[in-house]
């Protein structure tokens, strides 16, 4: 890489780590990018994605484990293809991600289903081209699994999902772990499905799967979780039901805020993972979304205009809430920054964007070098959960992504075209009664 880049390098996510310049990023000169692309545009560093999963893979040495990347953070098709050029498989929670991950080559023997809602079709699909797992989260999913896997005459494998009701310590809806929240079962429940596990013929119930939120900055709520899927691991081969893999789900937290967010290392989460499953002989599962490609994401933004209000002083981008919706969603905090490293004065902001929505705003009352229509923004730290989210809301076109290494870039998805945006709408014609 070149000398300025703000792909921070996976496990140092230490402020004064961070380059204060900002006009590269992954060896690209972003101001002639900008030239290149209309902004707005998603830009990912694939030195930096490449660092994450070389560091999780270190840490994990010597561990029998599989690396699942949570194809919702960022579902681009070459994303995928560099995380399954990397080994990595998929963990997937619908069947549009399923075709995205065996459409980028991942092998159906590393892609594991989770969520709440899996359809029968949906069922059916992943169990038709053998997917590695089924990660079950109730009974009467269960039972569809069953009957389906009879149907097409085949064994579904399937690990139950565990709601450890331990508290993640983070966004409330980004939790998914509490009793209260919808995803999993008891562990009394698991323990009633495995007593009667022999009645499901056509399902191979063998596996512990556990996800307890997203955007997790300590271990300790990874210890607990962990612990208690443990126990009932042990306490399951004490009964008679081996377990050949447990699903440690996803969660880890990155760094949205310099100098605020500390992130759990690597080194510290798989310490945590060895020590609570310490003599697990079988197979260790891993689904990490935010952690691989967040940091490796920003978007490039043009400031519009700047309006004086009577209040404040709002900085008007062309980038919106449809673009990047966290912020409105989950009052997310991206470090902004301008792309030039021209000395300026500081003022004070409100970032928003273009969208009739009071929520579309990035920041309120950011200090930022003094900004003019025209200049190059970064909203740092969206490769995760940016484009997965994004809408065509006020009728803006999908943005366009950029994938970028070393110096050189490639567009690995073009702005969406008008005509695209509206591709399957209709006048009302031809009238029917159901
Ligand atoms: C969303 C999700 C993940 C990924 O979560 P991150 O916080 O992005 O790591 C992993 N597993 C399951 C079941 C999920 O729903």
């Amino acid at each position: 890489m070149m000398k300025t880049t703000s792909a921070t390098p996976a496990g140092t996510t230490d402020a004064s780590a961070t380059p204060t310049s900002h006009s590269h990023f992954d060896g690209v000169d972003l101001q002639l990018l900008a030239e290149r692309i209309a902004t707005p545009f998603h830009a990912y560093s694939a030195s930096a994605i490449h660092q994450r999963i070389e560091a999780l893979k270190t840490a994990l040495v010597g561990l029998d484990a599989t690396i699942c990347f949570a194809v919702k953070a960022n579902p681009n098709l070459a994303i995928l293809q560099l995380m399954a050029n990397a080994g990595l498989g998929a963990d997937i929670v619908s069947v549009g991600e399923l075709r995205r991950a065996l459409n980028a080559g991942m092998p159906a023997e590393r892609i594991v289903f989770s969520g709440v809602g899996k359809s029968a079709d949906e069922i059916a699909g992943a169990l038709n081209v053998g997917i590695m797992r089924f990660n079950v989260e109730s009974l009467d999913e269960l039972h569809t699994l069953q009957r389906i896997a009879r149907a097409q005459e085949v064994t579904a494998r399937a690990a139950v999902r565990i709601n450890p009701d331990v508290d993640a310590q983070t966004h409330a809806k980004i939790s998914t772990g509490k009793s209260e929240n919808k995803f999993g079962v008891s562990i009394d429940e698991a323990r009633r499905w495995f007593a009667q596990r022999k009645s499901f013929d056509h399902v191979q119930l063998d596996g512990l799967h556990v996800h307890i939120g997203s955007q997790i900055l300590d271990v300790q709520p990874f210890r607990l979780a962990l612990a208690r899927v443990a126990a009932f691991w042990r306490e399951l081969e004490h009964a008679g039901h081996p377990i050949t893999s447990i699903d440690v789900g996803g969660g880890l937290g990155v760094c949205y805020r310099a100098g605020v967010d500390h992130p759990v290392s690597t080194t510290d989460y798989v310490a945590a993972i060895r020590e609570a499953l310490a003599g697990f002989r079988g197979r260790l599962l891993l689904e990490p979304g935010r952690w691989l490609v967040a940091e490796a994401g920003v978007l490039l933004t043009r400031v519009i205009r700047v309006k004086p209000g009577t209040e404040r002083n709002f900085l008007i981008l062309d980038a919106a809430m449809n673009d990047l919706l966290r912020p409105s969603l989950y009052d997310a905090w991206h470090d902004i920054v301008p792309v030039s490293d021209q000395p300026r004065p500081m003022a004070t902001y409100d970032i928003v964007g273009p969208v009739c929505e009071t929520g579309d705003t990035f920041a309120s009352a950011r200090e930022l070098p003094e900004c003019a229509a025209g200049d190059l923004l970064l909203i740092k730290a969206t490769g995760a959960y940016g484009t997965s989210m994004a809408s065509t809301y006020n009728s803006r076109p999908l943005a366009a992504e950029v994938l970028l290494h070393q110096g050189r870039y490639a567009v690995i998805r073009r702005r969406q075209h008008f005509e695209e945006m509206i591709a399957g709408e209709q006048p009302a014609r031809n009238w029917k009664t159901p």
